[in-house]
């Protein structure tokens, strides 16, 4: 099944390795640069999933996961933080925030794409793991 994946990324070397890891999986992939072009491209495509960078310029990526959150439309599609940042609590800030998911960069082009599918509604999976849909 083709899914469709919005990555709101900055960096134009991570949207194209990150693009490049999706698309070669078979996966249909939508890019914003900035997080008030994610909450508009989410809007209109309403992805499967969405994997977001939180530092982004101007609003960052913990702002645009509450607002997707606070989106009855939008709240229900699964998020996974794509950060640099390595501190400690960074994951839960990022989970607070209303991630489902947390995945840190440098990306390993590897195991990158069976991480995300983790956080993927299919419905050739009987019921998705560490994911609630709930919102
Ligand atoms: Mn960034």
């Amino acid at each position: 099944m083709k899914i469709k994946i919005l990555l709101i990324e900055d960096n134009p070397q991570n949207r194209y390795l990150v693009t490049f890891l999706l698309e070669q999986a078979g996966h249909e992939v939508f890019q914003a640069e900035t997080g008030l072009q994610g909450l508009e491209m989410a809007a209109r495509i309403h992805p499967d999933l969405i994997l977001l960078d939180i530092q982004l310029p101007g609003m960052d990526g913990h702002t645009v996961a509450r607002r997707l959150k606070a989106s009855p439309q939008l709240c229900s599609i699964p998020i996974v933080a794509v950060t640099s940042y390595a501190m400690v609590g960074d994951r839960e800030r990022c989970l607070a925030a209303g991630a489902e998911g947390y995945i840190e960069k440098p990306i390993n082009p590897e195991s990158f794409v069976a991480e995300i599918g983790r956080f993927v509604r299919s419905p050739y999976q009987d019921a998705p793991h560490e994911t609630h849909f709930d919102c």
